[in-house]
C-alpha cells in the first residue's frame, strides 16, 4: 500500500467509527494527506525510513505547530503552539503522517477519560466501559485500528492503564528516555512520554525515533540508545522474573489474577525462572502520588492565567477578577482539586507534614526496586486491579478512581521504565500484564513483550 492509501483507509474510519468513540479531539485530514504524499515520494525515491508514512496519532498534550493542542481542556481550547514537541518533530523527520490529535483527561489528570473537557471516550471492546486515562483517546483509537500507532504520555499510569484496559501495548520509557519539550507540564518529576502500539514491535519502531536525549529539556538523560528493533528477538532463556506479593494481594480482582498467573507460566515455559520479591513500601504509592503530583501540577498550572495562553473571561473588572474568573472557568473539577490540595501541601505550615514526608517515602519506593534488580532482570504482575469500568461509575468517587493505578504509580515515583502487554481477556474484556524493568532497560521490556507475543 502507498502512505496516501494507508492515510485515506484510516480516516474513512475515523470518520466512520469516531463518532461512536470520541477518541480524536482533532482530525487533521488535509495536512495528513500532504505528508503521505511527500512519504510516498520518499518512498519512490528510495530514502524511507521504517517510519515513513506511517499513519500515527499524537495524544493532544503534545504541542502541534499549526494544529490545536487542548490537552483536554477548556483553558486550551483556542490554542495553536507554534511550534511542535521535539517528540513530535522527531516522529515528522522520520516520515510518520500525523492523523490527528487524540482525546484525553483534562491536562492528563484522571483513569478514565472522563475528565475531558471534550466528553468521555468509550473502550472499543464495550461502549458503556472506560477505555482507561489519561491517554485514553490514544489506547481507545489504536485498538479500534483508527490509528497504527499513537504516542502517550505517563505521570502515574497514563500509559499502562488505557493499553491494558483497551488490550494493546504500552510502553512508559525511563524518566528523561524522550524529551519532555512541548509537552505540556502536569507534574515534571513525573511525566514521560511513550507509545501506544498493537505489539511490541510496533513500539520499538517508535521508540527508536523518539527515544534520545535534547538540551531543550533539562531533565532529558544523555545515555545512549539502543536499537530497539534490533533486542525483539533475543532468547529469554534464565531471564529472572520477579514478582512483587504486593502486587497480588487484596484489592485484585480474582480472574484478572488468574489470567496474570497464566501468562506467567507461559514465561516459565519460555525459560524464565520465577522469584518471589518484596517492595514492602508499594502500598504508601498512591498517598505520596497524591501529594507529590498535585504540588507539581500547581506551580506547572500556575502560567494559565488567562493573560499568557488559552481561555479568557469576559469583561474582567481587574486583574484578580481576570486570574479568578478565567481559571474558574477554564479549568474542571478535578485539574481545580488537584491545585486546590498542591497549594495546600505547599503551603508554609503544612509542607513538612505532608510534601517533605512525601520526598522521603519517595525514596523508600525506589530503594525497594533497587533491591529488587539486584535479584532480578524484570518485574511482573497486573497493570490495573480490575478490568475496565462502567462509564460513570468512579466519578463521585475520586478516591476509588485514584486506587486505579495502585500498581503503576510506584514506577513513576521510581523513574522506572513500565510496559503493560495484552494477556487472556476476562468475561471479553482485555487484561494488561505489567513488566518493570531497571532505568534504561526499555530494550529488555520490549524483547521480554514481543517473546511473549
Ligand atoms: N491516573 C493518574 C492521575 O490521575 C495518572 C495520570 C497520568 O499518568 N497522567 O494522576
Amino acid at each position: 500500500y502507498s502512505s496516501v492509501e494507508l492515510t485515506k483507509h484510516y480516516l474513512e474510519r475515523i470518520a466512520r467509527l469516531d463518532p461512536r468513540l470520541n477518541s480524536f479531539v482533532t482530525v487533521a485530514a488535509d495536512s495528513a494527506l500532504v505528508a503521505a504524499e511527500r512519504a510516498d515520494q520518499m518512498l519512490k525515491s528510495g530514502e524511507a525510513g521504517p517510519l515513513t508514512g506511517i499513519p500515527i496519532a499524537h495524544k493532544d498534550i503534545f504541542c502541534t505547530q499549526g494544529i490545536k493542542t487542548s490537552c483536554g481542556s477548556r483553558m486550551l481550547d483556542n490554542f495553536v503552539a507554534p511550534y511542535d514537541a521535539t517528540v513530535v518533530e522527531k516522529l515528522a523527520a522520520a516520515g510518520a503522517v500525523v492523523l490527528g490529535k487524540t482525546n484525553m483527561d483534562e491536562f492528563a489528570m484522571g483513569s478514565s477519560n472522563e475528565t475531558s473537557f471534550y466528553g468521555p471516550v468509550k473502550n472499543p471492546w464495550d461502549e458503556t466501559k472506560v477505555p482507561g486515562g489519561s491517554s485514553g483517546g490514544s489506547a481507545a483509537a489504536v485498538a479500534a485500528r483508527l490509528c497504527a500507532v499513537a504516542t502517550g504520555t505517563d505521570t502515574g499510569g497514563s500509559i499502562r492503564q488505557p493499553a491494558a484496559l483497551c488490550g494493546i501495548t504500552g510502553i512508559k520509557p525511563t524518566y528523561g528516555r524522550c524529551s519532555r519539550w512541548g509537552m505540556i507540564a502536569f507534574a515534571s518529576s513525573l511525566d514521560q512520554a511513550g507509545v501506544m502500539a498493537r505489539s511490541a514491535a510496533d513500539a520499538a519502531f517508535l521508540l527508536d525515533e523518539m527515544a534520545g536525549f535534547d538540551s531543550r529539556d533539562s531533565t532529558s538523560a544523555n545515555v545512549p540508545v539502543p536499537d530497539y528493533v534490533d533486542a525483539l528477538d533475543d532468547g529469554i532463556k534464565g531471564l529472572k522474573i520477579g514478582l512483587p506479593k504486593e502486587y497480588f494481594g487484596d484489592g485484585l480482582d480474582s480472574r484478572v489474577a488468574a489470567v496474570i498467573q497464566d501468562a506467567i507460566k507461559e514465561y516459565e515455559r519460555l525459560g524464565a525462572e520465577i522469584v518471589e520479591i518484596s517492595l514492602p513500601n508499594s502500598p504508601l504509592s498512591v498517598p505520596v502520588y497524591y501529594v507529590v503530583a498535585p504540588a507539581e501540577c500547581s506551580s506547572n498550572l500556575a502560567r494559565f492565567d488567562g493573560v499568557r495562553y488559552g481561555h479568557r473571561c469576559e469583561n474582567p473588572e481587574d486583574l484578580e477578577d481576570l486570574y479568578k474568573r478565567s481559571r474558574a472557568e477554564g479549568f474542571g473539577a478535578e485539574v481545580q482539586r488537584r491545585i486546590m490540595i498542591g497549594a495546600y501541601v505547599l503551603s508554609a505550615g503544612y509542607y513538612d507534614a505532608y510534601y517533605l514526608k512525601a520526598q522521603k517515602i519517595r525514596h523508600l519506593i525506589a530503594d525497594d526496586f533497587k533491591r529488587a534488580f539486584e535479584q532480578v532482570d524484570v518485574i511482573m504482575g497486573p497493570t490495573s486491579p480490575t478490568t475496565a469500568f462502567p462509564i460513570g461509575d468512579k466519578m463521585d468517587d475520586p478516591v476509588s478512581m485514584y486506587l486505579n493505578d495502585i500498581y503503576t504509580i510506584a514506577t513513576n515515583l521510581a523513574g522506572l521504565p513500565g510496559m503493560s502487554i495484552p494477556v487472556a481477556p476476562v468475561d471479553g474484556m482485555p487484561v494488561g500484564l505489567q513488566i518493570i524493568g531497571n532505568y534504561f532497560d526499555e530494550a529488555r521490556l520490549l524483547n521480554v513483550a514481543h517473546q511473549f507475543q
